[in-house]
C-alpha cells in the first residue's frame, strides 16, 4: 500500500501525540484515504483511526488529543490502498497501524509498502491462529512478527525471520507490548524511511519523508540501509544490519512523483532532481522545443521540471493551468469511481492564456492516460494549437507490487502502446519520455540500486519477476486481469523464504 509512517519517542516523558500528529500532517501527500495514531503509555496502547486527510485539530481541542492518546511512544500512518477491497469499510479496517495480541505478547505496527507473497503468509499464519482473517498486508506482517518473537522471545531474531520471509517493499516502525521502539527495512530498500532525532536529543524519531522531521524542527540522522533493524535508547539509535542487501533497489517513481519536493533523498532535495529531469527533456527534444512557444505544468508534480525546461530552453513558463485549492485529492491515488470527474474539477485554464498557442506540457508521468486526456481536452477547448507532453517519468509497460496504485497491466496505457498511439489515444501532438539513462544520472543514484520495474520489467524480488513474467504473457493471449495480479490465484506463489540469512 502507498503510506506515509511516522513514528517518535520522547525519553523526558513528555507526550508524543504532536510529534506524530504534525509527522503525518507532513506526509498527507503519500496517503488520503484514512490515518491513524496509535501511543504506548504504561504498557497500554491507545489508538485512533479515521477516513480521510489527518484532521485538522483546534489548539483549543489538542489537549482532548493529547488525553485520548497519551504516552510517551508513539507511531502513525497516512495510506493509500493498493491491497485488499476498496470500499469504505474495507479501507478503515485496513487503516494502520495496527495492534495483534496473543497469550499477552503485543505488537503494534505501521509500514510503507506492499507484500507479494499475501497467500503463503495468510496460509502460514492461519495455521497458527486458525481465526486469522486479514484486510491488509500490515495484518500479516504484524502477525507473521508476532508468530516468531513469540517463537524467538527476542525481537532481533524475530525482525530477522520476518525480514527473510516476506516478498515485496516494507519499510516499517513499531511498538512492541513492553514498549520497545523499532524500525527496520526489506531487504532492497525500495520504500523510503528515515531516522533523526530533536535538537535537544530527548526525541527519536522515524518518517518516510524529511518533511515529516522537518516540520517538528529535527535533525535528519540517516536514511535506512535495505535489511537493516533499528531500535532507540536514550544514547540514541542502535542500528543493525540484519541481512546483506542482495540488490538496493530504491524506488525511482518516489523523485518523479510519490515524495515532496521538498523531501531529501540521497543528498538531494527531490525538487532539484525533478529540475534536472526538465532540462534532460529540452536536451533529448530539441525538434518539439522549436516547435513550440510556452510552457505549461500540469499542477504540481509537473511544476518543478516545468522550471527545468524553461530554464533550458528559455522558453517562458506560463502559469496558465491552476489548480482549484481546495479540491485537494490526488488524482492518481483516487478510486476509479471517483478519478474522472475529480480531475475534471480540479485543474482550471486561463483561456487566453493558451488560444492559438503551442503548448509544452510538463507532467511526471502517464499510468492510465485517462488524466492527460482530460487536461489535453481541455487545453484543445481553450483554442491551444498544439500540445506536446514532456513526461519525466520513462513509459511505464508494466505493474508495480510494490505499493503503488498501478497493478495490472490492463490499466497501465503503456504496456499496451507505443509512444506515438499514445499520443494518438491522448490527443496530444507528441509524447516525450524523458530515457531512463537520464532519469537515473540525474537522482545521483547508481542505477542499479534503484527500482525501475515497472519501465524495464526487471523486478527486483523473486516472486514478483515471476509473476510478472507469467501475467504478462497470459495478458498477451487475450488474458484479463480481474483484479491486482498479486491478489489473483493465479499469481505464482513462492514456498520459500527468497532471501538467504
Ligand atoms: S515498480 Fe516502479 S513504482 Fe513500483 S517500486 Fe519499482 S520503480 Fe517504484
Amino acid at each position: 500500500m502507498g503510506c506515509g509512517v511516522f513514528g517518535a519517542v520522547n525519553f523526558n516523558e513528555q507526550p508524543i501525540f504532536s510529534y506524530i500528529y504534525w509527522g503525518l500532517r507532513s506526509q498527507n501527500h503519500r496517503g488520503h484515504q484514512s490515518h491513524g495514531f496509535l501511543t504506548y503509555d504504561e504498557s497500554k496502547f491507545s489508538v485512533h483511526k479515521s477516513l480521510d486527510l489527518v484532521p485538522k485539530i483546534e489548539s483549543n481541542i489538542t489537549q482532548e488529543w493529547l488525553k485520548r492518546l497519551p504516552g510517551n511512544i508513539g507511531i502513525g500512518n497516512v495510506r493509500y490502498t493498493t491491497s485488499g477491497k476498496c470500499d469504505s469499510k474495507s479501507i478503515i479496517q485496513g487503516t494502520q497501524p495496527v495492534l495483534v495480541s496473543i497469550g499477552g505478547i503485543e505488537l503494534a505496527l505501521s509500514f510503507n509498502g506492499n507484500i507479494v507473497n499475501t497467500v503463503q503468509l495468510s496460509k502460514e499464519i492461519t495455521q497458527h491462529f486458525p481465526n486469522f482473517t486479514w484486510t491488509c498486508d500490515s495484518d500479516l506482517i504484524a502477525n507473521k512478527l508476532l508468530i516468531e518473537l513469540i517463537r524467538s522471545k527476542d525481537l532481533k531474531t524475530a525482525v530477522k525471520s520476518v525480514i527473510t520471509s516476506l516478498d515485496g517493499a516494507f519499510s516499517a516502525v513499531g511498538i512492541t507490548g513492553t514498549g520497545d521502539f523499532f524500525a527496520f527495512k526489506d531487504p532492497h530498500g525500495i520504500k523510503p524511511l528515515c531516522g533523526g532525532h530533536s535538537p535537544d536529543g530527548s526525541t527519536f524519531a522515524f518518517s518516510s519523508e524529511t518533511v515529516g522531521l522537518d516540520i517538528n524542527g529535527f535533525v535528519r540522522d540517516f536514511e535506512l540501509e535495505p535489511g537493516e533493524f533499528v531500535t532507540v535508547s536514550k544514547k540514541g539509535f542502535n542500528r543493525q544490519q540484519l541481512i546483506q542487501s542482495p540488490k538496493k533497489a530504491f524506488c525511482a517513481f518516489e523523485f518523479t512523483y510519490f515524495a515532496r519536493p521538498d523531501s531529501r533523498f540521497n543528498g538531494k532535495y527531490v525538487y532539484e532532481v525533478r529540475e534536472a529531469f526538465g532540462r534532460n527533456l529540452v536536451k533529448e527534444f530539441p525538434e518539439v522545443v522549436k516547435d513550440a512557444d510556452i510552457i505549461l505544468s500540469v499542477p504540481e508534480t509537473g511544476d518543478d521540471p516545468a522550471m527545468g525546461v524553461h530554464e533550458e530552453s528559455g522558453l517562458r513558463w506560463e502559469r496558465a493551468n491552476r489548480r482549484h485549492r481546495y479540491v485537494t485529492e490526488r488524482a492518481f491515488i483516487l478510486l476509479n469511481n471517483e478519478r474522472y470527474s475529480t480531475i475534471d474539477r480540479k485543474v482550471n485554464i486561463l483561456g487566453s492564456k493558451v488560444e492559438g498557442k503551442r503548448l509544452i506540457v510538463t507532467d511526471d508521468s502517464i499510468v492510465r492516460g485517462d488524466t492527460t486526456k482530460i487536461i489535453i481536452d481541455k487545453l484543445r477547448k481553450y483554442g491551444a494549437k498544439k500540445v506536446h507532453m514532456f513526461i519525466t517519468f520513462p513509459r511505464i509497460t508494466g505493474p508495480c507490487f510494490y505499493g503503488i496504485d498501478m497493478a495490472t497491466y490492463g490499466q497501465l496505457i503503456g504496456a499496451r502502446h507505443n509512444d506515438e498511439e499514445i499520443a494518438k489515444l491522448i490527443g496530444a501532438d507528441s509524447v516525450c519520455y524523458q530515457s531512463i539513462e537520464n532519469l537515473v544520472k540525474s537522482t545521483g543514484c547508481p542505477r542499479d540500486e534503484l527500482c525501475l520495474a515497472c519501465i524495464t520489467g526487471e523486478y527486483p524480488t523473486p516472486l514478483a519477476q515471476k509473476t510478472a513474467d507469467e501475467i504478462k504473457a497470459k495478458v498477451f493471449q487475450g488474458y484479463t486481469e480481474s483484479t491486482r495480479i498479486y491478489e489473483t490465484d493465479n499469481a505464482p506463489h513462492a514456498s520459500q523464504p527468497r532471501v538467504s540469512n
